[in-house]
């Protein structure tokens, strides 16, 4: 009676479970872009960790994880990267004022800030050789 009891518990918790789907639940909104790849960063070291331990157990041969760590270290370096390249566009949503145009190329200065109206080679006012190098 009290197993009937608790399949049922059991049965009904699942179905619950599954018939939330991920479409149904709220758009996590305060999730950043780069929230699934911290995630799958997560889940990468965590295999590594798990590759390391079974080797120790000897369950993997030299070669069998030599390959899966070099598989997991790529994919890590790959996610790492895109990690990077995403933090670090992110949007600066403190600027309060709106970016100002940029000058074109050439017409400021990169070593006294001096500007000028038409794209320079040569500075007017230190003469260093203005961005760009060779155009
Ligand atoms: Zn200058």
């Amino acid at each position: 009676m009290i197993l009937a009891v608790a399949v049922a518990l059991t049965a009904g918790v699942l179905a619950f479970v599954f018939l939330i789907r991920p479409e149904d639940l709220p758009p996590a909104e305060e999730a950043p872009p780069w929230a699934h790849l911290e995630e799958k960063r997560d889940v990468l070291y965590d295999n590594l960790r798990d590759l390391t331990f079974e080797y120790s157990l000897g369950k993997l041969s030299d070669e069998d994880y030599a390959k899966a760590k070099a598989t997991l270290q790529a994919e890590l370096g790959k996610v790492n990267a895109e990690l990077e390249r995403m933090q670090v566009q992110k949007p600066a949503k403190t600027a309060k004022a709106p970016a100002a145009p940029q000058p074109a190329a050439g017409t400021v200065c990169p070593h006294c800030g001096a500007k000028f109206d038409k794209p320079l080679k040569f500075c007017g006012e230190c003469g260093k050789p203005m961005a760009g190098g060779g155009a």
